[in-house]
């Protein structure tokens, strides 16, 4: 099979799975004081490392979670405390195109919750975050700013540094959901210039089920627990750790770490190969934010007079795994809101899929969904395709 959906989930790297593979052998609980507990709590302090120098953050300032939904939850609450001071946030501003963990999975009050819109490419407008920090700081309210980094369904890149510049000018605080972009494109804190950044196991390799909130300062925090209990993770996610996933997460973290620019560069000529072909030969396919900087691994294509259900049904059946929009979102009926955001019609997004590549995906791989689309799309469309 051909796996082109590595932004819902990524293929368990080998290492991980070793890395998993011996905690899974073992027998401690990361609290317990005997051997068997400190040699778990030696596996989770490790992958905390790891995990931080993916990010260039101080590993005395992550917590894990299970994943990034309770990492975002985390983080977007009213109280939090930045380097040791504690700052109470009145509104949360985030974007039209975030996930929906981020949408609906906030702690705010729905009333205090402002969002900014895009642009035809999906790219947030600045102004509009200005105007609208600057309309909170005059007023005296401080804003809680949450931006993703790239988009789960289209790639594209956000302004996170210049967003995080305009909400320190308005005393705001910035938080950055940068779960599509480990190993993909460069990834530092300090020059994204975010309080907070959340990434997830299961998109970079790692297994399913681990997640971290990052901060950018050791005595930066949210000040609600999550999950109450026996004081886990700073005692902001309680609960015995999922000690095997945060070591398949942390090997994970070592070689995305490790990969520079090379592997995005190898995912980014795949990814035009693909995306290429599939222009040229389809008729009416548009790529969506093909004029801004995408993920090199991304491309979401829509198939003017098709249902994506329909175009990812037949492609499964060609042994082709795809996705309709989002995974996320996929099972509900209605168009994607994130092409919504960007003013795509209800019923031309309604024919867009999703094409995601990743560590496991190679020359054949994009070759064969190639062919598998030369065969499908002009069935569906019942019409000739033109020749290649
Ligand atoms: N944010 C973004 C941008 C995502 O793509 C996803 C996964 N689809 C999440 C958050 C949620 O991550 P998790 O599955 O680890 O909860």
């Amino acid at each position: 099979r051909v796996f082109l959906d590595h932004n819902a989930t990524t293929p368990l790297r080998p290492a991980a799975r070793a890395a998993m593979l011996d905690v899974l052998a073992a027998s401690g609980n990361a609290s317990s004081v005997h051997a068997d507990g400190r040699a778990a709590r030696g596996v989770v302090e490790a992958a905390r490392t790891a995990v931080a120098r993916l990010v260039g953050a101080p590993s005395a300032a992550i917590v894990f979670t299970s994943g990034a939904t309770e990492a975002n939850a985390l983080v977007l609450h009213p109280d939090l405390e930045i380097a040791g001071q504690n700052q109470a946030c009145d509104v949360l501003v985030t974007s039209a195109v975030e996930h929906p963990s981020v949408l609906r999975g906030h702690r705010f009050p729905i009333a205090q919750v402002e969002s900014i819109p895009v642009d035809a490419d999906g790219r947030l407008v600045l102004d509009a975050l200005e105007q609208v920090l600057a309309g909170h700081a005059a007023a005296g309210r401080r804003a809680l700013v949450s931006l993703m980094l790239a988009n789960n369904e289209t790639g594209v890149i956000q302004p996170v540094t210049a967003a995080s510049a305009l909400a320190h000018a308005h005393g705001a605080v910035m938080h950055c959901d940068a779960v599509q972009a480990p190993g993909r494109m460069s990834l530092d804190m300090a020059t994204l210039g975010v309080d907070f950044l959340t990434i997830s196991s299961h998109k970079i390799g790692g297994p399913q089920g681990a997640g971290a909130l990052v901060a950018a300062h050791p005595h930066s925090r949210p000040r609600v627990p999550l999950i109450a209990g026996g004081g886990q993770e700073r005692g902001l996610r309680a609960g015995t750790e999922n000690v095997a996933a945060i070591a398949g997460f942390g090997a994970a973290a070592v070689i995305c770490a490790a990969q520079g620019g090379e592997e995005a560069g190898r995912l980014r000529g795949l990814r035009d190969r693909l995306e290429k072909e599939i222009v040229e030969r389809f008729q009416g396919s548009q790529v969506a934010g093909a004029g801004v900087e995408r993920l090199p691994n991304t491309t979401s294509v829509i198939f003017a007079g098709l249902k994506a259900e329909t175009l990812v049904i037949a492609l499964d059946l060609a042994h082709v795994s795809v996705s309709a929009g989002s995974a996320c979102s996929s099972g509900k009926v209605g168009p994607s809101h994130v092409l919504a955001a960007m003013g795509v019609g209800d019923a031309a997004a309604g024919g867009a899929i999703r094409l995601s590549l990743g560590w496991s995906s190679c020359d054949e791989d994009v070759d064969v969904a190639i062919a598998a689309l030369g065969r499908v799309v002009p069935r569906l469309l019942n019409r000739p395709v033109r020749a290649a």
